[in-house]
């Protein structure tokens, strides 16, 4: 069978340097099974969204977007290239807090326009959508659709502890863990309000049900798949539908490679390695709550492979490192040949 529909369920960095990789590959033909018109649906985490200077800023589906727009810049990782800081630099000179959080004045287009429309009473999918319409429609045509995992106020906060209050402990905006103390001190609960309550947007459980093809790509398991998973409907529909259901280790190596999935995998109790992360998305096929078919990890993680398997799942270790979009492509294929054999040179 041909492969013509893929979703992904996406993070900020690590889901939209996959993705420029998965794309990269439809786009030369290299994915095994591909239909060269394959088109891609992105499920991005929305839980990472805070609200600053009264605009709603969405971290998760701006990287992903700049990234496949092209607007990215590289180094950082995250917001525009070429960016000016003269909004930032003039509220500190006001005095007005917080400081920490970079915006930058290209940045600010963006969450101007989605504040005024979500002002106007369109949904978080709406606005979404208006603002690929800029930067993925003119690349990607229908190739490539964004969504939010809810158009719901989901926000992911962070408990720390602080000696200064009466339980000894204090709640952060996942933002301000992160960005202001760099995630410098130990993550003790991670709470996701309104998680529970909340729906998926329009379109999210069909993109899951009708796909060919789901990819869980090397995101955050806690603080971006995690919270995708979160939302009600989510897991079911990847239990039931009738894709392969693979996902990459964004541990390798037995750490992070960039980011925080260290602190976060330690505060929910699941051991930092590449098997147990695979393992605590657990097997379709074997668990009552699993969501996957195949796990990759990295070649410097081939010890885990056994454990895996023994989980359920179908895996193998592969280079994991997305060096450049060749390199990611390639990760996208072995992912692919992992579930559906298509490709498989070998005997494996
Ligand atoms: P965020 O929302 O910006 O934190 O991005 P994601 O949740 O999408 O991805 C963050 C994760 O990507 C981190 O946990 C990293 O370990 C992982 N990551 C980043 N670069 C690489 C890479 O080259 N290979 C792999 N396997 N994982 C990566
Ligand atoms: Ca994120």
């Amino acid at each position: 069978m041909s492969i013509s529909q893929i979703t992904v369920l996406s993070g900020g960095m690590g889901g939209a340097r996959f993705l420029q990789g998965l794309l990269h590959g439809i786009a030369s033909g290299s994915l095994p099974g591909v239909a060269p018109d394959a088109r891609v649906t992105v499920v991005a985490n929305t839980a990472d969204d805070l609200w600053m200077h009264g605009l709603k800023i969405c971290p998760d589906l701006d990287t992903v977007m700049y990234t496949l727009g092209d607007g990215i810049d590289l180094d950082r990782g995250w917001g525009r290239r070429d960016e000016s800081w003269s909004v930032k630099d003039e509220l500190a000179a006001y005095g007005v807090e917080p400081t920490w959080f970079g915006l930058g004045d290209r940045d600010i287009a963006t969450h101007v326009v989605r504040t005024q429309m979500l002002d106007a009473g369109y949904s978080l999918s709406d606005v979404t959508t208006a603002l690929c319409n800029r930067w993925l429609a003119p690349r990607y045509g229908e190739g490539v659709r964004l969504l939010p995992m809810t158009d719901d106020r989901v926000e992911t906060h962070v408990a720390i502890a602080d000696e200064t209050t009466p339980s000894g402990r204090r709640v952060v905006h996942f933002q301000e863990y992160w960005v202001r103390l760099r995630a410098a001190v130990p993550a003790e609960a991670v709470v996701v309000v309104g998680l529970e309550s909340s729906t998926p947007a329009p379109g999210v459980v069909d993109a899951i049900t009708d796909a060919d093809l789901v990819v869980l790509p090397p995101s955050n398991p806690v603080v971006s798949v995690g919270t995708i998973l979160g939302v009600p409907r989510v897991r079911e529909a990847l239990r039931a539908t009738r894709a392969p259901v693979v996902g990459l280790s964004p541990i390798v190596g037995g750490t992070h490679v960039r980011g925080m999935a260290h602190q976060m995998l330690t505060s929910i109790g699941v051991e930092v390695s590449a098997g147990a992360v695979g393992l605590h998305y657990g097997s379709r096929s074997t668990g009552d709550d699993g969501v996957l078919d195949g796990w990759l990890v990295d070649d410097r993680d081939a010890d885990q492979v056994d454990r895996v398997r023994a989980g359920g799942l179908a895996c193998a270790a592969v280079p994991l490192m997305m060096s450049d979009v060749d390199a990611t492509a390639a990760m996208a294929a072995a992912a692919i040949t992992l579930v559906t054999g298509a490709g498989a040179g070998g005997d494996e």
